[in-house]
């Protein structure tokens, strides 16, 4: 079940050329738009800047909320978009029309595998049940190895501030290692969402847990 991993080197050795190897990004943000106006700012400037940069984006294949504003700005910016969603979203009408593509598949589990499959990368941006959901699956299995992808989330206006003091207190209760809480990283501004993607650093994965001997 484990979707292909992409080789941490391959961040190192682009950071060195100065060029970016993140080809499409996967954004996870909310099917709402949010109560505040700079939501969907952030989600517009979002999907602007994917297509500036070059880069695809993949999401949910929605045509609600922050997930629809981001998409539609990139493909109005030109980007490439493509679109994942489930058979139940897709026969209430909710998957958008105009993407480049739009994937409709039969579970859940399987539209978060082929997302992460389609992408280099994950950004969250603000959202809700299904938006921790899906952050927090990505960070699980770049803990475990099954895949080495940069995870950055964007801290628009300070709504991820509870979520991370939980991250703190799991880690100061030793649930979450220290290394695999700054794997997640956390910026502000849009702009810095591709430094940080390009910066990122996979986790050490232990090797009994790659190898699936069992543990010494
Ligand atoms: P939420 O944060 O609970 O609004 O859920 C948003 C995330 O879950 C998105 O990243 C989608 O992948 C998925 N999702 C939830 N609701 C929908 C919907 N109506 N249409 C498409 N995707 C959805």
């Amino acid at each position: 079940m484990s979707p292909p991993g992409r080789p941490k080197g391959e961040y190192r050795s682009a950071q060195r050329e100065g060029k970016s190897q993140i080809r499409r990004v996967c954004l996870f943000c909310g099917s709402s738009p949010g109560a505040r106006p700079v939501y969907a700012a952030t989600g517009k400037a979002f999907g602007q800047a994917v297509a500036a940069h070059g880069m695809g984006l993949v999401y949910g294949g929605g045509s609600v909320g922050l997930m629809k504003i981001a998409a539609e700005a990139a493909l109005e910016a030109g980007g490439e978009v493509i679109g994942v969603i489930t058979q139940q979203l897709m026969v209430r009408e909710v998957g958008h029309p105009g993407l480049t593509r739009l994937e409709v598949v039969p579970t859940m589990h399987e539209r978060k595998m082929r997302m992460a499959n389609h992408a280099d990368a994950f950004v969250a941006l603000p959202g809700g049940f299904g938006t921790f959901d899906e952050l927090c699956e990505m960070a699980t299995w770049d803990q475990l190895g099954i895949h080495a992808k940069p995870l950055v989330m964007l801290n628009v206006d300070g709504y991820f501030d509870g979520f991370l003091a939980q991250l703190d207190r799991a880690v100061e209760d030793r649930f979450v290692k220290p290394e695999h809480r700054t794997m997640l990283a956390v910026v502000t501004e849009v702009e810095s969402v591709f430094t940080a993607m390009d910066s990122w650093r996979a986790p050490e994965v232990p090797n009994w847990l790659l190898q699936g001997t069992p543990k010494p």
